[in-house]
């Protein structure tokens, strides 16, 4: 299979890359380095020992991907590409709706224009906003997102699920699409060889690459948002899924999608339409029980406070991961103790991360 990665250089993109090429697939990578560098992509064909097709450019600029993907005519598109910082979609909404929609949008123009059928979408569990009860089930109703980030997700798994519809009823489309929404729990950890691993700029929002920032010595302490919700220990409980785990999801994705529009052809049926999948564990882990596994695995305990709450987060967010497992054939086999491990292995052998 030929599979086409927007995004591909960065943190995600680059560990399926990975899975992608050791699955036997043909990998090219469209970025234009807003938030990556190329080295991640010669990190993985080191790894790999094969080469990946790559192309510096803006997924929404619509003239150099239609040259692009003439070139490629991939079986598969794998759309990562994104703005991704919460807390800055809220100070610059307008950048995060022209990135996301367009570059989403600009490739399904281009699709539509040279037939291609199949692309793999990165969701997240931010669309299932705060009113469900988890364990999230793929049917569980879309709620009102908390900042403009999520509302990116939200639209974008809209917009491709209404151009699947519409590319059944033929439209102007020539082949139906097929559209697959992966909503990711909460990606963590690092390739096992250490050579490849989260690489957030500037002060890392989120929860892993903060612990591991401290336990390397680049901060102080890790601030610990509230202790004071409903759960066992009081801090916020997540679906911490190990990345390589993640990657292999979209492997199996892309195998499934394309399998799956062989066998409606062959029985002259028609292909497309949408399908959701979590990808998550299904079991969830407490800020503080992350922080505690970090330490066993970088081998000296991990500063903390406890600060407030942060404005937004929800209590308890996990997967019921139940659909992947049944259709896909996919479950996460890396718990915690192989997450923080292959985190510290990153961040010690790259304390400054890629280029530096
Ligand atoms: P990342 O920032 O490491 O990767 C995104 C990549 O897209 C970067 O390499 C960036 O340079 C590139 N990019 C952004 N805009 C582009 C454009 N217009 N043209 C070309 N390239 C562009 O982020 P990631 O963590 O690898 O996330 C990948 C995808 O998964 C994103 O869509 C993100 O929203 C989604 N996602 C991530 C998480 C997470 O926790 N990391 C959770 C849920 C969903
Ligand atoms: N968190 C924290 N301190 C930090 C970053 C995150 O206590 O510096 C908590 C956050 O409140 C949440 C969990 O860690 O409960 C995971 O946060 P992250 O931003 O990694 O992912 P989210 O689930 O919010 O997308």
């Amino acid at each position: 299979m030929k599979t086409l990665l927007t995004g591909g250089a960065g943190y995600i993109g680059s560990h399926t890359a990975v899975a992608m090429l050791n699955a036997g697939h043909e990998v090219a990578v469209v970025d234009n380095y807003a938030n990556s560098s190329a080295e991640a992509i010669a990190r993985v064909e080191k790894i790999t020992g094969k080469k990946v097709a790559l192309y510096e450019a803006d997924v929404a600029d619509k003239e150099r991907m239609m040259e692009i993907l003439k070139a490629e005519m991939p079986d598969c598109i794998i759309h990562f590409a994104g703005l991704k910082a919460v807390g800055e979609s809220v100070a610059k909404p307008v950048e995060y709706y022209r990135n996301n929609i367009d570059t989403t949008l600009t490739l399904l123009e281009c699709m539509r224009e040279l037939g291609l059928t199949s692309i793999v979408f990165s969701s997240s569990a931010t669309v299932y906003g705060e009113d469900n009860v988890p364990p999230f089930t793929e049917d569980a109703p879309k709620g009102m997102c908390t900042n403009p980030y999520g509302w990116t997700k939200w639209m974008q798994e809209q917009m491709l699920t209404d151009a699947a519809k519409a590319s059944a009823k033929g439209d102007d489309w020539k082949t139906p699409l097929s559209v697959v929404l992966l909503r990711y729990f909460n990606p963590v950890g690092a390739h096992e060889s250490g050579l490849m691993g989260e690489d957030p700029q500037g002060i890392p929002n989120n929860l892993m690459p903060y612990i591991s920032q401290v336990a390397v010595g680049r901060r102080d302490h890790l601030t610990v948002f509230g202790d004071d919700y409903d759960t066992p220990d009081g801090t916020c409980r997540r679906d911490y899924i190990h990345v390589m785990d993640l990657a292999e999801g979209h492997v199996k994705a892309a195998e499934y999608v394309i399998e799956k529009r062989k066998e409606a052809e062959a029985r002259g049926e028609a292909a497309g339409g949408t399908e959701v999948f979590n990808l998550g564990t299904g079991s969830p882990y407490s800020v503080l029980e992350m922080v505690e596994a970090f330490g066993r695995a970088c081998g000296h305990a991990v500063a903390y406070e406890i600060g407030a709450r942060r404005a937004g987060d929800v209590q308890d967010s996990w997967a019921d991961a139940s659909k992947a497992r049944a259709v896909l054939g996919w479950e996460a086999s890396r718990g915690i103790d192989e997450i923080c491990r292959d985190a510290w292995n990153w961040q010690s052998n790259n304390p400054q991360g890629y280029n530096k």
